[in-house]
């Protein structure tokens, strides 16, 4: 998904930053894949550590530092589980993105991938209480961060490189809420097809 969009994720950042986040973040998830295709642990949570620690150590800039920490918390809420079920993915979700909270110190509105991270931790927190299936439940993730990322269009950025646009942000979509939705909606996706029998996407060649 990220190689698939990433001279789309560049184009935005060449908008209201410095047109790197599609090269980062394809950089960084193809070391991910390498590393998976090595050497696949059967922990989720190792899985989850191994990709953020992968992020952290390829990819630069804002984005790099804050995905790794997504990954990295995740992995630690998902510490020892072969498997994940709906409440395991929302506690996992939601340690991910205080992890990004925490460390970008960005709020609701200040245009920074958040403003579609909140929205889908919500979704997934509202589909798990009402008792919905996984598959189910990551698709209203997927479709909250969608809209979370659209409404980050009219925003003046307020954290990250875009802040320094002022007012010249707005009128553009976040890049980074871009690739936060796009990372959702491919999680959305590779259960949905394997909910219905097919085979989900190796993680390499
Ligand atoms: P850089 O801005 O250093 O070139 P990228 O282009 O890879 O890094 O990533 C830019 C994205 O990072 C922005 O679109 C925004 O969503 C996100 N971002 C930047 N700063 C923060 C922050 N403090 N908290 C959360 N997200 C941030
Ligand atoms: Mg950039």
């Amino acid at each position: 998904m990220v190689a698939a969009n990433r001279n789309y994720l560049t184009a935005l950042d060449a908008a209201i930053g410095d047109a790197d986040h599609g090269s980062n973040l394809d950089r960084g998830f193809t070391a991910v894949r390498e590393k998976l295709a090595a050497s696949l642990p059967d922990d989720t949570g190792a899985v989850f550590r191994l990709t953020g620690m992968t992020l952290l150590s390829t990819v630069g800039g804002a984005s790099g530092p804050l995905y790794g920490t997504f990954f990295v918390r995740m992995g630690k809420a998902c510490e020892g589980k072969a498997e994940l079920g709906l409440g395991d993915w929302s506690a996992a979700l939601d340690a991910g993105v205080e992890g990004i909270a925490f460390r970008g110190h960005a709020e609701p509105g200040d245009k920074t991938m958040l403003d579609a991270l909140l929205p889908a931790r919500e979704a997934l927190r509202e589909a798990a209480a009402r008792g919905a299936g996984l598959a189910e439940a990551l698709a209203a993730s997927a479709a909250a961060a969608e809209e979370g990322m659209r409404a980050t269009t009219p925003l003046v950025a307020r954290r990250g490189r875009a802040s320094y646009l002022g007012e010249r942000s707005a009128g553009h979509q976040d890049p980074g809420a871009t690739s936060a939705y796009l990372l959702l909606k491919a999680a959305a996706e590779t259960i949905s097809m394997s909910a219905s029998g097919c085979a989900p996407m190796p993680p390499a060649r």
